[in-house]
């Protein structure tokens, strides 16, 4: 049984929990190319030893949280940490630069 510690409810179950995948960093939607959100969304680079993964515990506090676990062992370093994926102020949308108007 492989033992995944939630920061909210403990060690817990691998079961419990929906993988994320591994933390990447993502294009900036203004201006990446469709080849570089292909890379960003498919391919991974399945390492051998050490990665920081994003976990979802899905049958406990629903939370998102972020893991450093190694691949070849499944040991994981403490603590993980919650993650908010929603930005604190959402984007405000700017208004176009008004052309030739009054
Ligand atoms: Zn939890």
């Amino acid at each position: 049984m492989i033992l995944l510690t939630c920061p909210c409810c403990g060690p817990r179950n691998v079961s419990e929990f929906a993988y994320g995948g591994s933390l990447a960093d993502r294009p900036d939607p203004a201006d990446a190319t469709p080849r570089e959100w292909r890379d960003y969304l498919y391919l991974r680079d399945n390492t051998r030893g050490w990665v920081t993964e994003r976990w979802y515990h899905r049958a406990g506090c629903r939370q998102f949280f972020v893991v450093e676990r190694d691949t070849v062992t499944d040991e994981t370093r403490d603590p993980p940490a919650v993650v908010d994926l929603m930005p604190a102020e959402p984007p405000t949308a700017e208004p176009p630069a008004s052309e030739g108007a009054p």
